[in-house]
């Protein structure tokens, strides 16, 4: 991997001038928290490479909440700066479901091709933030074309792919330097995130004892839980993995692809009104076996990567990471 660095306000700038052939997206702090924003000649001083993550997960870009699958694909080229781990891991799930060759879904093919992901290194996690309890780093890892580790007005720029050296190549920055490797003040901050992300969830079992607690609940434990469940699909929702959706056909020959969840009531209902999944406990017990069991076993990707996100956005209050330590006490 090739390592540069450029300063802040040249990368800004250089970064502005292809947004012509580009649409870009960038993290924004707005009223405490971050999200994805077009990059334009105002905001683009305002990206914050610094921040949290940010609230919409990746997968929206690629697989969106609606679209008509019945159409040709239609190929916009985007950059999306500032992509976190949690997220870019994801993708290895999101990739091997729709460009599965035998069910190759050609608009995600088609996004996924056009789009150049810079990702960042974490550096304000949150509390819930525990990408680490499953092996991940708090930097990107895999599926960037480019890495920004920030240090202060200096961007570090590490290069993964001929598509991140090509875009590195367009943008002709006058300032940018090349370095033998990424500096030690960048590996001492990742060193110290990780830490970090370690102390605040040691309570939290891995993988595999995960799987093994979750094995052992009966109705009891859900129904306890489920309780405080209103069945809104938030948590799936907001989930960078889960990709659940449901094919509506309408006048036209429009075929409507919509997000869906095993949250959602009749989720898994059948013609004969069968419905495996009637009770919300059912469906609570289902996406816990989903992204541990099932999808792992299914897929040999994570179908959780610890952004935390499922916590934040629940209504009910429910913790995932505590049902996890509930049921991994069970005896
Ligand atoms: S299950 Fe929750 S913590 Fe895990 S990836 Fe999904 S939203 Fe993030
Ligand atoms: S976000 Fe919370 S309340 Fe909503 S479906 Fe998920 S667990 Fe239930």
């Amino acid at each position: 991997m090739s390592v540069y660095s450029i300063a802040r306000q040249e990368w800004a700038e250089s970064i502005f001038k292809v947004s012509t052939e580009y649409a870009i997206y960038a993290p924004v702090e707005k009223f405490k928290t971050v999200d994805y924003e077009l990059v334009t000649a105002e905001n683009v001083s305002e990206i914050a490479y610094n921040g949290q993550l940010p609230v919409l997960p990746l997968k929206a870009f690629f697989f969106p909440v609606k679209e008509n699958v019945g159409q040709e694909p239609v190929a916009d080229k985007r950059i999306i700066i500032g992509v976190r781990n949690c997220d870019l891991m994801a993708l290895k799930l999101l990739d091997a479901v729709f460009l599965d060759e035998e069910f190759l879904d050609i608009h995600y093919q088609s996004r996924r091709e056009n789009t150049i992901l810079i990702g960042n290194d974490c550096y304000a996690i949150k509390e819930t933030c525990h990408c680490t309890v499953y092996g991940l780093e708090p930097y990107p890892q895999e599926n960037m074309d480019i890495t920004i580790s920030p240090v202060g007005e200096v961007l570090y720029l590490s290069v993964a792919t001929p598509k991140g050296a090509t875009l590195l190549t367009k943008l002709n920055m006058t300032g940018l330097r090349e370095e033998s490797e990424l500096p030690e003040s960048v590996q001492r901050k990742r060193a110290v995130i990780r830490e970090k992300l370690k102390n605040q969830h040691k309570e939290l079992p891995g993988l595999e004892e995960t799987k093994a607690g979750l094995l052992k609940t009966d109705a009891s434990f859900w129904q306890e839980y489920a309780q405080k469940c209103v069945s809104c699909g938030a948590c799936a929702m907001i989930c960078p993995t889960c990709h659940c959706f449901l094919l509506i056909d309408r006048q036209n020959f429009e075929k409507v692809k919509n997000w869906d969840t095993c949250q959602y009531p009749s989720f898994e209902k059948v013609a004969a009104g069968e419905d495996p999944l009637r009770r919300l406990s059912k469906r609570l017990k289902n996406r816990y076996e989903c992204k541990y069991i099932h999808k792992p076993e299914m897929f040999n990707a994570l179908a959780c990567t610890g952004c935390g996100r499922c916590i934040d956005a629940c209504i009910g209050k429910i913790d995932k990471n505590q049902i996890i330590i509930a049921a991994c006490k069970k005896d």
